[in-house]
């Protein structure tokens, strides 16, 4: 087992972060699952792969290459060597191949340039440095502008996909790192692909273009891919208010970091009642403080010794 403790040193207090998008986000939800997962870097030792996260890391390569100029066949077959084996009723390799398929002809006659894919982007502000990558950089012809493009696989379309786009602190980010790179960008393109948490045993001809696929038991159903996109602007108030909350959530970071104490999510839907799926629950549950617990052996693993 390995054995962590953080090495405390009142002398150099932390006064500046370096933080992922992804990470910064985990802070916002809850500031003990940010710790664990990216203080102390421990992973669960079972979370070798989930259905819905490995389907989209398949299908955001997939589009990427799509960016890059490649073709379906050739970025299906990306598709499958990322997703070689279904893994659930709703995330089979044939309905990525069937989304991909539909999407081509989906959005045959776009008229979208894609600039950059996969752009690495950093945002300095004062005490933090944000960095992480937009999906793709875009031009818009017929607004005759600039913009963010961001994959979002979605079991749903309808309201709830709608309210996520603002406010979204990590869509604020998004163009505010896109600002900083190309200078006055102000939107980001929401590219909803719906994954249906479950196919259509008897689909209506009315409903739109489907696809024949096996289902994982081997029967055969239909899915029916949907896409749409959604933009998403921020004003300059809204740019500015979305600073001021990162650099209070810096600074929380910051004691929390120097205080070697990090606070719960009480409450919060991922660890309590029916919405109980943190992967870190065993460890939220040990009466200690967090930076003295050594996580049991078998559950979790640290990915790498921290000794500063
Ligand atoms: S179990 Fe709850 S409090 Fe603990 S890390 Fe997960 S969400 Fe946070």
């Amino acid at each position: 087992m390995l054995y962590y403790k953080m090495k405390k040193n009142p002398n150099t207090p932390h006064t500046c972060l370096k933080i992922s998008n992804s990470a910064l986000e985990t802070a916002m939800t809850c500031p003990r699952k940010y710790y664990w997962k990216y203080e102390r870097k421990i992973v669960p030792t079972d979370s070798g792969g989930s259905a819905p996260l490995d389907f989209g890391i398949a299908l955001h390569r997939a589009l990427e290459l799509r960016g890059m100029g490649h073709s379906l066949k050739e970025c299906q077959a990306a598709f499958v060597e990322l997703f070689p084996r279904s893994l659930g009723p709703s995330h089979t390799v044939q309905s990525g191949l069937a989304i991909l398929d539909a999407y081509w002809a989906h959005y045959a006659s776009d008229t979208m340039e894609v600039l950059h894919n996969e752009y690495p982007f950093e945002v300095c502000l004062g005490p933090v440095t944000i960095f992480g990558r937009l999906d793709k950089v875009v031009y818009l012809p017929i607004l005759d502008k600039l913009a963010i493009l961001d994959h979002k696989s979605t079991t749903k379309f309808g309201r709830s996909f709608l309210d996520m786009h603002n406010p979204n602190s990590q869509f604020s980010t998004y163009i505010f790192g896109g600002d900083c790179e190309f200078g006055d960008i102000d939107t980001l393109l929401v590219d909803g692909i719906l994954v249906p948490y479950q196919y259509k045993r008897e689909p209506k001809d009315k409903e739109g273009q489907r696809y024949q696929v096996e289902s994982i038991d081997g029967s055969p159903a239909w899915i029916i891919p949907a896409f749409e996109r959604v933009p998403t602007t921020r004003s300059p108030k809204d740019k500015e208010s979305w600073k001021q909350n990162i650099l209070s959530w810096t600074y929380n970071i910051l004691k929390w970091q120097n205080d070697e104490f990090w606070p719960r999510a009480d409450r919060s839907y991922l660890c309590s009642g029916k919405w109980a799926n943190c992967p870190y629950r065993e460890l939220c549950i040990i009466p200690d403080q967090p930076c003295n617990i050594e996580p049991p052996a078998g559950l979790f693993k640290e990915k790498e010794r921290r000794d500063d």
